[in-house]
């Protein structure tokens, strides 16, 4: 059996055209490995409707800007040339004459290209979509492979990593403004808002990821920071950045919670682990912000201590220092910072006096964690609230779920790989077009970039569970 392919164009005169055959199949026996188009007979079947397609439309195109739009007469050609167009399924290179503009309007320049004026850029903004999302969800390599192998195209890591990090950088030229607060109207203002929806909680975590300058291999680390607002029965909105390179920090902020529909008269806890950066993000951007030291970090550091205690309590001098180390956890957690430090420094003064004793192995390094832990806590004193009661009463006091959003938003792209490394601006771009992919705004956005972008189902936003963890 033979099937060929042929394409009927039907113009909005009535006049119809007929290609040349597009594709002609041949079949033998039915075996599962012919039963219908393979892969290859796809890839070709596409690129080749899609050169026709393109090639008619551009046809009728530069057909209509023959002539002037002012008198009628008709241009005279200066020369051909033509552009190099990016599509899914196939680059192409299309016809793209150059006419001599009209003497009836001197005012416009001497000669134009219609199809240059109608296609600024080169890439289809389908195509550009699917060069932003799959690369921010694995790797550039992995990426080309797999478009190479299922389209009909040829890309190169190279330009994969350009057309991407364009358009990070055009999401970023979107930010508004930096500002110091954005604590706006007052008291009276906020009481006349809408009466809020349910409360928003956003958990603030950093990250590290490997550093690249040049052939440097010894660059070492920078640290991202990321975040995840969550309010019930709503999607939650993930962000992230470059913490020495970004200059939008709150305004990036700000614009998440916007887009949970965050007003100023609403609850909102900012959970976080305590650094410095951190806390400086989160104030002034509410004026009924609560702020919490994440219960889940300080525990993790009290367990820490905990493991190393353990060699150290068989000497009679130390029996005692794990009991110590539950009761700075039980103080803790009644929010009780005062006996916290108190219990802290008696261990610290006891350590001290044997500290210099090489019969106690890891002493120096228990030393420093307890030392460490007692800096954070002073620090974050005003962050430290009961978190007894806060879990009686429903409210949030950890972010386990931060730290998973540290996992999807930066390691399971970013870190896992140890040879992965990054400069910083390269980083903060992909953590840019990762969070837009896994806040399921990617595509709307590019819906509104380009109007005309068909929407498509909602698979077409969706982001493989297994890609994100
Ligand atoms: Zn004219």
């Amino acid at each position: 059996m033979k099937m060929k392919v042929q394409i009927i164009i039907e113009y909005e005169t009535g006049e119809e055209t007929f290609t040349h055959d597009v594709a002609c199949l041949t079949r033998g026996d039915l075996l599962p490995e012919t039963l219908g188009l393979t892969l290859a007979e796809g890839k070709d079947l596409l690129a080749k409707m899609q050169k026709e397609m393109i090639d008619h439309q551009v046809a009728e195109y530069i057909q209509q800007s023959q002539h002037c739009s002012n008198c009628g007469s008709k241009h005279s050609l200066k020369d051909a040339k033509y552009i190099s167009f990016r599509t899914p399924f196939g680059k192409l290179k299309l016809d793209s004459p150059r006419f001599y503009s009209c003497n009836c309007q001197p005012r416009l320049k001497k000669s134009f290209s219609p199809l240059a004026v109608a296609l600024p850029e080169r890439t289809s903004p389908e195509f550009l979509y699917l060069e932003s999302k799959w690369p921010s969800l694995m790797s550039f390599g992995l990426t080309a492979d797999i478009i190479n192998e299922i389209l009909p195209i040829d890309i190169s890591k190279s330009t994969l990593h350009y057309n991407s990090m364009k358009v990070a950088e055009r999401l970023e030229d979107e930010l508004d403004e930096e500002q110091w607060t954005f604590i706006e109207g007052c008291e009276r203002d906020w009481e006349k808002l809408p009466k809020p929806d349910s409360p928003i909680t956003v958990g603030i975590d950093g990250g590290f990821v490997h550093a690249r300058e040049g052939d440097n291999r010894k660059a070492g680390w920078f640290e991202v920071i990321v975040g995840k607002s969550m309010k019930e029965e709503k999607d939650s909105k993930r962000f992230g950045f470059v913490k020495t390179y970004d200059e939008k920090s709150k305004r990036r902020l700000f614009e998440t919670l916007k887009s949970q529909g965050f007003q100023f008269n609403q609850q909102i806890t900012f959970l976080s682990d305590g650094g410095e950066s951190v806390r400086d993000l989160q104030l002034y951007m509410s004026p009924q912000a609560e702020h919490v030291l994440d219960w889940f970090h300080v525990t993790m550091r009290i367990t820490s201590m905990k493991q190393m205690s353990k060699r150290l309590a068989s000497h009679e001098e130390f029996k005692n220092i794990e009991n110590k180390l539950e009761r700075i956890k039980w103080f803790l957690w009644h929010g009780n910072v005062f006996k916290t430090l108190k219990v802290l420094d008696d261990m610290l003064f006891d350590i001290e006096c044997f500290e210099d004793d090489l019969e106690y192995g890891n002493l120096p390094k228990f030393a420093k964690a307890v030392r460490e832990f007692r800096g954070y806590i002073y620090n974050n004193k005003e962050l430290i609230p009961n978190y007894g009661d806060r879990h009686h009463y429903g409210e949030a006091i950890s972010t386990a779920f931060v730290e998973s959003t540290v996992n999807e938003v930066v390691s399971r792209r970013m870190v896992k790989k140890q040879q992965m490394r990054w400069s910083r601006k390269g980083a903060h771009n992909m953590l840019q077009l990762r969070t837009k992919t896994l806040n399921h705004e990617l595509r709307d956005t590019f819906q509104r970039w380009y109007p005309g972008m068909m929407t498509s189902g909602e698979e077409i936003n969706s982001v493989p569970q297994a890609l994100m963890n």
